[in-house]
C-alpha cells in the first residue's frame, strides 16, 4: 500500500490575485473543483480518498506504479482546470503499519518535493517584456490578454487565468453593493463592509493524532459538515442579504457581510460550530475586519488572518475561543490593527455587556460629545487622558453610560480599558458616524 498526498502551493496567493469579487470567488471555486476532480482521478485510478479539501488531499493505493501515476495525474488536473494559475505538489511513500509515521514521511516528502520543483522549474514569464499596457489583463494585471468579457455596460480583457476563474464563478455573484444593501454598483453612503474568518484551532496537531484512516476520514468529513452547516446557517440568518463566501480551506470559513450584520452572523456560525466543539472536540477562533467597500479584498483577507492569528494565540492561553478585531484605513497597503488592544472571549462579543452593545452605546453619544470623546483619547500622556474622558462623564450621561460598560468589559477580560475605549470608538465611527451623516441629510433633503 501506499500513502498518495497533493498540497496546493500558495492557495491565498491565488484566491485573491485578482480585485473584482467575481473573479476571486471563482479561483475559490475552481479549488473547490479540483478538491472534488481529485477525489474522482484518484477513484479512477483504484486509490481510496481519505481527503480532499481545502488544497490538500491524502490518498491510499496499491502500488508504486499506480502511486506515481496518481500523483503526476493530480498535478496535471489542477494546472488543465485552473489555466495554469494554481500549482500543486504530490507525492507519495510507501506506507507503513503506524498510519500517523506514514504520514509524516509523507509531508516530508511532499516538502522536498516542493523545493525541487521551485528549484527545478524555470521562472514563469507570464508578462513578457515589452508587453504594452493595452495587452495586460484588465483583472489581475499579471498576464496578457487573451479574451475578452463584458463587466456592466463595458468589455475588459482579460487572460487565460482570470478567464477560468471567470467561468467557474458560474452565474451571477453578489457584488459588493448587494451585499451592503445597495443596488448594482451603488454602495449605501457610510456602509461598512466586513470580513469574518472563523478557522479551526490546532487543527494539524489534533488531525496528527489519528491513527487510522478510517477515523481520519471520518473525523474531516464530519469537520467539514460541521463548516459546510454553519456556513449555510449565517446565509439563512442574513437572507435576503446575501453573503459573500470564499473558501480559502477545508475547514475555515470566510465570509464578507455587511458590518452592520456581523452579531447575527458571527451568533449563527458559532452557535452552529458549538456542534463541533462538542462531538470533535475542535476549537474555533475568529478574526473579523472591518473597512471601507472597494478596497481589494485581499487586504481584508490579510488583515483577517492577523486578526485570526491574535486570536488563537489567546485561545490557547486561555482554553476559550478568541475574537480578533480588526479595521481596515485607505492606504497603499492598508493598515489594519487590533483595535480593542487584544482579542477577546467569543462571549464578550455579544450580548448586553459585549463589544457589539457597547458600539451601540457609542453611537448613542451625541456627535460633538463623541468628537471630543475622540480628541481626550488622543491625548499624548495615559493620565491626561483618563483625566479628560472622567471629566466628560461627569458632563454627559451618554459618555457616563458607555464608560461603565467599557471598564467593565475590560476589567472582566484584562484588557487595557482605555485601549478598549479607543476600539469601540474606532468601531462606532467605522460607518456609524458617516451613515447617521447621510441620514441626517436625507432628512434636511
Ligand atoms: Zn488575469
Amino acid at each position: 500500500m501506499y500513502l498518495v498526498g497533493y498540497d496546493v502551493a500558495g492557495v491565498h496567493r491565488y484566491v485573491f490575485e485578482p480585485v473584482r469579487p467575481v473573479d476571486v470567488l471563482g479561483g475559490s471555486r475552481l479549488l473547490e473543483r479540483f478538491a472534488v476532480e481529485a477525489a474522482k482521478v484518484a477513484a479512477r485510478q483504484g486509490a481510496t480518498v481519505i481527503y480532499s479539501a481545502g488544497g490538500t488531499g491524502l490518498f491510499q493505493v496499491d502500488g508504486e506504479k499506480a502511486a506515481a501515476s496518481l500523483a503526476t495525474k493530480l498535478t496535471q488536473t489542477l494546472q488543465h482546470l485552473t489555466a495554469d494559475g494554481a500549482r500543486c505538489t504530490a507525492a507519495w511513500v510507501e506506507s507503513s503499519r503506524d498510519f500517523r509515521a506514514g504520514r509524516r514521511r509523507l509531508a516530508a516528502e511532499l516538502r522536498a518535493e516542493r523545493f525541487r520543483v521551485a528549484l527545478g522549474s524555470a521562472p514563469r514569464v507570464l508578462l513578457p517584456r515589452g508587453t504594452w499596457p493595452s495587452g495586460v489583463c484588465e483583472a489581475c494585471g499579471r498576464e496578457v490578454r487573451t479574451a475578452s468579457r463584458r463587466v456592466g455596460d463595458r468589455g475588459e480583457g482579460i487572460g487565460p487565468r482570470c478567464r477560468a476563474r471567470y467561468q467557474a464563478a458560474g452565474g451571477p455573484v453578489p457584488t459588493i453593493a448587494e451585499i451592503l444593501g445597495g443596488e448594482g454598483d451603488d454602495v449605501p453612503r457610510g456602509a461598512v463592509l466586513a470580513a469574518v474568518y472563523v478557522d479551526a484551532d490546532e487543527l494539524g496537531r489534533r488531525l496528527a493524532e489519528v491513527a487510522s484512516p478510517d477515523d481520519l476520514r471520518r473525523f474531516s468529513e464530519r469537520l467539514t459538515g460541521f463548516v459546510r452547516d454553519a456556513v449555510g446557517g449565517a446565509r439563512t440568518a442574513l437572507s435576503p442579504r446575501p453573503i459573500l463566501e470564499v473558501a480559502v480551506g477545508g475547514d475555515d470559513a470566510l465570509l464578507f457581510c455587511d458590518a452592520a450584520q456581523v452579531p447575527e452572523l458571527t451568533g449563527s456560525v458559532w452557535e452552529r460550530l458549538a456542534g463541533a466543539s462538542s462531538d470533535l472536540g475542535v476549537r474555533f477562533s475568529t478574526g473579523i475586519v472591518l473597512g471601507e467597500p472597494f478596497l481589494p479584498l485581499r487586504l481584508y483577507f490579510g488583515a483577517a488572518e492577523e486578526a485570526l492569528r491574535a486570536a488563537k494565540g489567546r485561545s490557547h492561553a486561555t482554553g476559550r475561543s478568541h475574537v480578533g478585531i480588526g479595521a481596515l484605513i485607505a492606504g497603499p497597503r492598508g493598515a489594519a490593527q487590533d483595535v480593542l488592544g487584544g482579542p477577546v472571549p467569543q462571549e464578550a462579543f455579544l450580548g448586553s455587556g459585549g463589544v457589539w452593545a457597547l458600539v451601540g452605546r457609542v453611537r448613542a453619544i451625541v456627535p460633538a460629545q463623541r468628537a471630543g470623546l475622540g480628541d481626550d483619547l488622543a491625548l499624548p500622556s495615559r493620565e491626561e487622558a483618563k483625566l479628560a474622558v472622567e471629566h466628560r462623564a461627569l458632563r454627559d450621561k451618554g459618555v457616563a453610560h458607555a464608560l461603565s460598560g467599557t471598564r467593565s468589559l475590560a476589567a472582566a477580560h484584562g484588557l487595557d480599558h482605555l485601549a478598549l475605549l479607543r476600539g469601540v470608538l474606532a468601531l462606532a465611527g467605522t460607518g456609524g458616524a458617516a451613515r447617521e451623516r447621510a441620514t441626517g441629510e436625507v432628512e434636511q433633503a
